[in-house]
């Protein structure tokens, strides 16, 4: 067994009182990994509370136990825990309002596969190689014999599927595939859940979907792929319960398509980016350069700027990046 794998069974055996948490604005990794952990901990009788700063999007309310994360706005629980288990987060600020809940005396455990992850905690489990958190949780649940129910395989599998971006990132594996395997195995649905997570859009997705096609714009000869969505788009309340999150994708829809951003100007005046990119071209070295971060090929962050003016600023980095890399 992996040495670290019994550090953390030791903290959970000693912790009363249990957190589980993860990045503000939770992806399909961050939620179905805590999910998971959440049904192992339960297993072995700890008071668990799941708590995440963010909206869960729409289209991961089929899951299992999804009702049970509870949202740092509103929570009125119990505030100190003995053990912060922390997911899929590569600084301890970017679980949100949920630092509140931790103190000086509560244990920390990270789990995590960004590059960037700053090895925060008391215990740290790191794994850049893994394709996503919900691969690492596996095999720490193979390894401490938690036998894995059509439940947890489902969340699990969840992870895998969207943080691969459907099995298509570089950080795909053979091993990735196999743990797949093994979950489908446990009883986890691919195509079931493929389908409730890509093809339910609901109607003010798909018109939001619409919008944000309209809006590409191709530069450095179709290497470069920006989509603008300004505040005016945004605020139009036709699109409040729209699904945005995943649509950073379709700037690498183009034929060619190198680096990619969506911006969001989520307010007046501030813009949120989310960058893709193809092969070498490191976007979460860019997005650390305007104070985010991330992954090679997606990572992101927010800047004081209206979407039009971000765009301006990233567009000069972007080509140098690509010029750089070809
Ligand atoms: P997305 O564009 O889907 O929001 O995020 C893509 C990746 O970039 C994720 O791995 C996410 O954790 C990371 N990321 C997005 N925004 C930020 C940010 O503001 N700061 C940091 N450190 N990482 C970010
Ligand atoms: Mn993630």
């Amino acid at each position: 067994m992996m040495t670290i794998n019994k550090d953390i069974e030791r903290c959970i055996q000693k912790a009363e009182s249990i957190l589980v948490t993860a990045h503000v604005d939770p992806d399909g990794d961050s939620i179905g990994t805590q999910l998971a952990f959440r049904r192992y901990l339960t297993g072995l009788s700890k008071k668990v509370s799941v708590i995440n700063d963010g909206v869960i999007p729409e289209k991961y309310t089929f899951l299992p136990d999804i009702d049970k994360i509870l949202n740092a706005d509103n929570y009125r629980g119990r505030s100190v825990f003995d053990l912060a288990i922390i997911l899929e987060c590569p600084r301890p600020d970017r679980i949100g309002l949920v630092s509140r809940f931790i103190t000086e005396n509560t244990t920390v455990i990270n789990i995590d596969h960004h590059p960037d992850n700053t090895g925060y905690g008391d215990v740290v489990h790191l794994d850049s190689r893994a394709s996503a958190v919900g691969e690492i949780l596996t095999e720490y649940f193979l390894d401490v014999g938690f036998t894995l129910d059509t439940d947890t395989a489902t969340l699990l599998y969840t992870g895998i599927l969207t943080d691969t971006g459907r099995f298509r990132y570089d950080s795909t594996t053979r091993r990735t595939m196999e743990i797949a395997g093994l979950l489908i195995e446990a009883g986890a649905d691919s195509r079931r859940i493929c389908d409730r997570i890509y093809y339910s859009m609901s109607e003010a997705t798909l018109h939001l979907t619409a919008e944000v096609f309209s809006r590409i714009k191709l530069h450095d000869n179709n290497r470069i792929c920006l989509i603008n969505l300004d505040h005016n788009l945004l605020r139009n309340p036709k699109y409040d319960c729209a699904d945005i999150e995943g649509m950073a994708e379709y700037t690498l829809y183009g034929r060619g398509v190198l680096a990619g951003a969506l911006l969001k100007e989520i307010r007046q005046g501030q813009t949120k980016v989310s960058l893709r990119s193809r092969d070498i071209i490191n976007v979460s070295r860019i997005a650390a350069g305007f104070g985010g971060g991330g992954h090679i090929n997606a990572a992101g962050y927010t800047v004081d700027l209206p979407a039009d003016k971000a765009a301006s600023d990233l567009l000069n980095v972007l080509k140098e990046a690509v010029h750089d890399s070809v």
